[in-house]
């Protein structure tokens, strides 16, 4: 299992993986965070896709072409915004298993994750952490295609968390 897993800190717009995934809005159309490093590194052809694919609900995924990054894919999905109500669990959860199921659907073998719904969505980190491990986790029991996940961690906080629950969850 753990093999099937890596940890990497910095920008996710640099890494060549089949896959990336965005925490994207609903509308699908660009905004800060990740969704805007990988629109500005992609270019304007991502937004021109964008635009044909009609939004995209909260825990569901669409995939398009990545253009001028380096990854063949981005696969956008669409978090929670932290609310403190029971869905919000199950919803972070769907964002992780749509795009996993999308990339296994397409062909993809190496993937990568951002820390999603944390940041301006305000999801707490600690327990996003845990619901992303697990649900990789879950997901692997399952598939033998995809053959890499990166969990990309672009603060020190997310770093510490993710060092210490992948130790915890594939490691012992
Ligand atoms: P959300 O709206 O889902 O909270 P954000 O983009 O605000 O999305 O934050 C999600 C996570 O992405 C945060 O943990 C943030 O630190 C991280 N992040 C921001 N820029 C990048 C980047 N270039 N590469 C990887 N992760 C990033």
């Amino acid at each position: 299992m753990e093999n099937r897993i890596e940890l990497f800190r910095g920008d996710i717009t640099k890494l060549n993986t089949d896959a990336i995934v965005n925490a994207a809005n609903n509308n699908l159309l660009g905004g800060g965070g990740v969704d805007g490093a990988i629109h500005r590194a992609a270019g304007k052809e991502l937004l021109e896709e964008c635009r044909l694919l009609n939004g995209c609900a909260t825990g569901d995924a669409k995939i398009t072409k990545a253009y001028k990054l380096p990854s063949k894919f981005v696969i956008h999905t669409v978090g929670p915004v932290w609310s403190g109500r029971e869905d919000d669990a199950q919803l972070l959860k769907s964002c992780y298993i749509r795009s996993l199921e999308i990339a296994a659907e397409n062909g993809i073998k190496t993937i990568a994750f951002p820390n999603i719904s944390t940041g301006v969505y305000h999801f707490p980190k600690e327990e996003a952490g845990k619901i992303a491990a697990a649900a990789v986790k879950s997901f692997f029991e399952n598939n033998k295609t995809i053959e890499k996940v990166i969990f990309v961690v672009f603060d020190d906080e997310n770093f510490q968390i993710y060092k210490r629950l992948l130790r915890l969850n594939f490691n012992e």
